[in-house]
């Protein structure tokens, strides 16, 4: 049983990118402040977001953008250009602080700002969240409930692989019904000699020979019979963004690796699989509270049958 509908695997994979600015990521922390976003580092963010459009346009894929607040209100046509484009909005918090940073009530006062932003700049329901980092783990597993309450359906922002910045190695590795009510999309892992090995994109998409990560996800498909998902982000697409000083070595080749190479790798990617937003892949319809969903007691015995999904 693998929790979809009629228990057949949907032909399509979720294309997911994570809207923010170079200057916005973790690595960077420690020497970029936040009042230097947009000044001292200048803005490439939107720029490049229209640009994954356009990509997205030549291979008629529909993906979900999970946008940062700031960058929501930095570049306020955005989201309606998302929209316009047949895309799902989804949000990736205000301020990219991390969710296992926050306290309980920054939490909800961060995740209540970006989805009221997001819903009030395009005049849709958003329904997922993506923390940054995909940073909820065993020590916050409130967030789960502050995103259920504020009205999220569905989240992505776990990553059952072990890594020096996040991850919880031991977390279901598929699409499930948490007990706080939302349904949790894990970034996808391959299980190899009983270690899950991160394959869901971002730097080890950038890593990884294209052959490799195109082998990983057939055989994600085939071993697991689930759907594939994919992340990159705006800034993995520009070469020439400007070069951050006083980083670490890792740092430094964690993000800039092979982002030369990034642009034609996804133009592959979009023509060996099939890609659609996560609200379609994953089915959600009718899973979440939007107002099309008029029969609630089917929603409830769809959402019971993902209970026991594993
Ligand atoms: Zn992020």
């Amino acid at each position: 049983m693998n929790g979809f509908t009629n228990n057949i695997l949907p032909t399509t994979n979720a294309l997911t990118i994570d809207v923010e600015d170079y200057f916005h990521v973790e690595a960077f922390s420690s020497v970029v402040k936040r009042e230097d976003w947009g000044n001292k580092y200048p803005l490439r963010v939107e720029k490049n977001t229209h640009r994954i459009l356009n990509i997205l346009d030549q291979h008629d894929v529909k993906a979900t953008f999970f946008i940062l607040g700031w960058v929501a209100e930095a570049c306020p046509n955005l989201a309606r250009a998302i929209v316009a484009g047949g895309h799902e909005l989804a949000s990736h918090g205000f301020a990219h602080q991390h969710a296992n940073k926050q306290t309980r009530e920054t939490f909800r006062q961060d995740i209540c700002r970006s989805k009221q932003l997001l819903e009030d700049q395009s005049g849709m329901r958003v329904h997922g969240y993506r923390a940054p980092s995909f940073s909820i783990g065993l020590g916050n597993t409130w967030a789960f409930e502050e995103l259920q309450q504020a009205g999220f359906s569905y989240t992505s922002s776990t990553y059952p692989v072990k890594h020096d910045i996040y991850g919880t190695p031991e977390w279901p590795r598929f699409k499930h019904l948490r007990q706080e009510g939302i349904i949790e999309i894990p970034i996808p892992t391959l299980n190899v000699l009983n270690r899950n090995v991160p394959i869901g994109g971002g730097g080890y998409f950038r890593l990884y020979p294209y052959a490799l990560s195109r082998y990983f996800i057939e055989r994600f498909r085939q071993q697991t019979q689930q759907p594939f998902s994919f992340y990159f982000h705006p800034w993995e697409i520009d070469p020439m963004q400007p070069q951050m000083h006083g980083i670490s070595i890792k740092s430094r080749v964690r993000h800039y690796l092979n982002l030369n190479r990034m642009e034609a790798r996804i133009h592959r990617l979009l023509s060996d699989f099939q890609w659609d937003t996560m609200y379609n892949t994953y089915q959600l319809h009718g899973l979440v509270s939007d107002e099309k969903s008029s029969n609630q007691e089917d929603s409830r015995q769809r959402l019971s049958s993902l209970g026991q999904l594993r």
